[in-house]
């Protein structure tokens, strides 16, 4: 048993003990960005801007964007996912843009290229409709997992400022969301397959990995879903499709007041 203090044994916390994936209803891992919220429209934006940028080069706009997005495929192994690799590519996109119109980047062009990625380190909090209220409601009958890949730094920033720690049980952020790390969790936390749910809305990282672990999932299609990510969804009959967040109560049968107009 822990100690607390001055070498008290600490009291046991009923709540704490009684949630558990064992002794809740059901088990929901809950992805982050573009399903808690807005994460992609800001990549969006500055990848637009880095576009107008090599324009006034002369490079072909939409060349740019292919090139920006290779480079930032290209930069997840050695960077991870998340600003710190979407900095590297602009600027690795932007010399291959200079260099293939025979005009070699200098200094003052690369920094200019990455600094369009740089408001990603703090990119504004804007959480997806209802989030809270839904999550609200789910809580007494679900033991709730928030599993994030990206940037440990820039993801936990993330999920401070939005708040939401304290109606999560436990929070995991991971450099990739694949089968290994879905088979990991369901060891960890002894997860009943047939009783838990992974919900996100990413195919290929929240769906198709998941279910590929043998969990269920619910894909919430974001609009601004990452380039990387798009996958056609590979077991549709492990899978359920909702149009909000808010309508997570309803689909397991939770009474709630999120998402009522
Ligand atoms: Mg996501």
């Amino acid at each position: 048993m822990p100690l607390e203090g001055r070498g008290r044994l600490k009291r046991p916390n009923a709540m704490t003990q009684a949630r558990s994936p064992q002794t809740l209803a059901r088990t929901l891992l809950i992805d982050a960005d573009d399903t808690l919220w807005e994460g992609s429209i800001y990549y969006l934006e500055c990848s637009h801007r880095f576009r107008v940028y090599m324009a006034t080069f002369g490079c072909d706009p939409d060349e740019a964007l292919r090139e920006l997005r290779a480079a930032e495929l290209e930069a997840v192994p050695d960077f991870g996912y998340g600003p710190p690799g979407f900095c590297h590519g602009l600027e690795v996109a932007c010399q291959r843009l200079l260099t293939r119109i025979s005009r070699p980047a200098g200094p003052d062009e690369l920094a200019a290229a990455r600094a369009f990625g740089e408001p990603m380190l703090e990119a504004p909090m804007v959480l997806l409709p209802d989030v809270r209220p839904t999550l609200q409601a789910l809580r007494p009958s679900s033991w709730l997992l928030l599993l994030t890949k990206g940037s440990p730094t820039v993801q936990r920033g993330k999920i401070e400022r939005s708040a939401l720690a304290p109606l999560f049980d436990t929070i995991r952020i991971e450099q990739e969301k694949d089968a290994a790390v879905y088979h990991r969790l369901m060891d960890e936390f002894g997860l009943d397959p047939e009783n838990s749910w992974m919900i996100g809305n990413s195919p290929r990282s929240d769906i198709n990995a998941a279910n590929a672990a043998g969990l269920r999932a619910i894909h919430i299609p974001h609009a601004a879903t990452w380039m990387g990510e798009p996958e056609e969804i590979q077991q549709p009959a492990r899978v359920a499709t909702l149009h909000r967040f808010a309508d997570l109560p309803a689909f397991f049968g939770v009474t709630s007041q999120a998402g009522k107009q």
